[in-house]
């Protein structure tokens, strides 16, 4: 169905804060609305997964910063932490189900299975899900679908 996504955004701010009450979580999007066909709780479930990722691996960083903006048709998001980072030849393989790295953050709880599912949700609606990572200093997903798929 159609909805406006940049409201979706904004009335997620207060449950994407719950998630991460030790950051503060900032939100860049741009002004007005902008309806898109997707299915708004999957994309919620996208976002927020990311969120999570975004703040559990930035123990030592205080802030998230999360941007929405439109560009060559598509509705992209971007989340971006200051924290662990991912080494390059890991970098593909965080989107393999269950896979989980082993670094410093391995004893923290989680199945490896939510950026899988963002992938899944993601292709679902012929967008595309990536990131980039700079280990030690942190990380970027970005996932980006077309405003008027189907
Ligand atoms: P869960 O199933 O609860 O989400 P998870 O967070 O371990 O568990 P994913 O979200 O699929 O699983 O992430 C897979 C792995 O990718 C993580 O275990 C972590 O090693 C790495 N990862 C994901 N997001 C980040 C990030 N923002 N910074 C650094 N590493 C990350
Ligand atoms: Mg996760």
């Amino acid at each position: 169905t159609d909805f406006d996504v940049i409201k979706l955004l904004t009335e997620l701010r207060e449950i994407l804060q719950q998630t991460g009450p030790s950051h503060q979580l900032l939100l860049n999007l741009p002004a007005g609305e902008l309806i898109i066909h997707a299915d708004s709780q999957r994309i919620e479930q996208v976002v927020i997964n990311l969120v999570t990722n975004a703040v559990k691996y930035s123990p030592k960083a205080d802030k998230v910063i999360i941007e929405a903006l439109v560009i060559n048709n598509k509705f992209k998001v971007s989340v971006q932490d200051f924290g662990i980072g991912i080494q390059p030849d890991q970098l593909d393989r965080v989107f393999s189900r269950f896979y989980r790295v082993e670094n410093l953050a391995s004893h923290m709880s989680g199945l490896g299975i939510g950026l899988y599912i963002c992938q899944e949700i993601v292709n679902r609606h012929q967008g595309r899900l990536w990131v980039e990572s700079t280990y030690g200093e942190g990380s970027t997903f970005h996932f980006e679908i077309p405003i008027n798929t189907n």
